[in-house]
């Protein structure tokens, strides 16, 4: 699997275009900042982009959707739980920053130990709440991407009226860091790590 970052907008989101080698298909984990440098990198890679999983419905990581959608006719995952806030900005948190999140309608909901195949890989929905009632971590390969789950020394912010610290914990020690082995963790903000550095080293988990 190649994995290329795209970083943007103002929380400065990370997105990531993920696909095989061998497929002429190109699948994007979140949609943050703007589409034209997404869609300027799937050119450029020579993929086209046919699904956008999302990890959880913050609009910081939703910005660059509908844009993504209208281009390209992609497919659009979410879990089940988090649909509702493609298209509600006060669930997506748009309102509290007056930013414009244009509306989207998921095509597929998700459910824990769901697989999405997507230009040609397998990828394994873990239903992580905590930081919203809908976030997962997709898992694909030695590749974990965390959304606003986990991150490099910290994980993602509970103070939202949708969060709980209680849940989000629970959800990284039960279906994290219970994975056998190491994995590259590739999270919604910041710099990569992996899961074994996590175990070891996140003070707050
Ligand atoms: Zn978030
Ligand atoms: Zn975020």
């Amino acid at each position: 699997m190649k994995v290329v970052r795209k970083t943007g907008g103002l929380f400065m989101a990370n997105s990531y275009i993920v696909f095989d080698e061998n497929s002429g298909e190109a699948c994007l984990i979140d949609a943050g900042g703007y589409a034209r440098p997404i869609l300027d990198k799937c050119r450029e890679l020579g993929k086209k982009l046919t699904s956008v999983l999302i990890t959880h419905g913050h609009f910081d990581h939703l910005t660059a959707l509908a844009k993504l959608k209208e281009e390209t006719e992609c497919s659009v995952y979410i879990h089940e739980a988090d649909a509702a806030a493609l298209s509600d900005p006060r669930l997506n948190l748009s309102d509290g920053f007056f930013l414009a999140c244009r509306p989207i309608k998921a095509d597929v909901l998700l459910k824990d130990g769901d697989v999405v195949e997507a230009a040609g890989l397998s990828i394994r929905v873990l239903h992580t709440p905590g930081h919203t009632p809908g976030g997962v971590c997709y898992v694909c390969g030695n590749s974990i991407f965390s959304g606003d789950t986990l991150f490099k020394l910290s994980v993602g912010r509970t103070d939202f009226p949708q969060s709980s610290y209680e849940q989000l914990a629970d959800s990284i020690r039960s279906k994290l860091f219970v994975l056998p082995g190491d994995y590259t963790v590739y999270p919604g903000h910041g710099p990569h790590t992996s899961l074994q550095f996590e175990r070891e080293n996140n003070a707050l988990v």
